[in-house]
């Protein structure tokens, strides 16, 4: 029987990686949630729905949400997803700091995850999926059979994005990056509507010390117990 698997945690802490990993190894689909909450954010960066203050245009968005399509289509080369708006590939542009740095808001907002949700609740069913993002094991998927929560120090994890982004040759500052990782990781636990924690049920994973092998055999064998 295939199943669901729910991988929680702070942003930039290797999730996506080891989520991918295991998804491509046992022939699961893999769903990056973050991806969608991303999408939303640049949606609203194009049609200015930002106040000078970095609060949303709640309203406006609202009345604009029907007209906001996120779907993933397989790309072959990258051997992974690759994230559409309205049919546009935004899979480079919405991993870069603009987005990074006006996401957590637009996630705060109860009608961006609600609907959000339950598109994510639509990829489910019984075709054995990987979900990655903060609240899967908590609110999306609640029976999810087997629920992971990833942690790793935000200097390890402002380091990694660091690194992932200077391999890209995008701009990149290390401290800029901290910064933006302690912010979200502080709007992500305390925001109202499915704050990010740990679900009762959830093993738990500190990859800091971790190589992305190490990491992945951890989470293989989880899947296999
Ligand atoms: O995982 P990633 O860093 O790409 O997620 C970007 C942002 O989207 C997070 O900082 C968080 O605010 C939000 N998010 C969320 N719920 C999810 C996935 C992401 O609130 N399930």
């Amino acid at each position: 029987k295939k199943i669901v698997i729910a991988i929680d945690g702070f942003s930039s802490c290797g999730k996506s990686t080891m989520a991918k990993d295991l998804a491509r190894r046992i022939g699961y689909v893999y769903v990056d949630t973050g991806a969608m909450y991303r999408s939303v954010t640049l949606f609203a960066l194009n049609h200015h729905l930002f106040n000078e203050d970095g609060s949303v245009k709640a309203d406006q968005l609202e009345k604009l949400m029907p007209e906001v399509n996120i779907s993933f289509k397989f790309n072959t080369e990258t051997g992974r997803p690759d994230t559409y708006l309205n049919g546009v590939c935004v899979e480079n542009d919405i991993r870069g700091m603009e987005v990074s740095s006006h996401v957590s808001p637009i996630a705060a907002i109860p009608f961006v995850r609600e609907a959000l949700v339950a598109q994510q609740q639509r990829m489910g069913g019984d075709k054995g999926i990987v979900m990655d993002g903060r609240d899967i094991g908590t609110t999306v998927f609640p029976e999810a059979e087997l629920k992971i929560f990833v942690t790793a120090s935000a200097e390890v994890r402002a380091q990694r994005r660091y690194d992932e982004l200077k391999a890209k040759g995008a701009e990149a500052n290390y401290d800029d990056i901290l910064k933006n990782v302690q912010e979200r990781d502080y709007i992500d636990t305390h925001r109202e509507v499915s704050p990010l924690r740990k679900a009762d049920d959830a093993l738990e994973l500190d990859n800091s010390h971790m190589t992305i092998e190490e990491q992945n055999a951890w989470l293989m064998q989880r899947f296999e117990q």
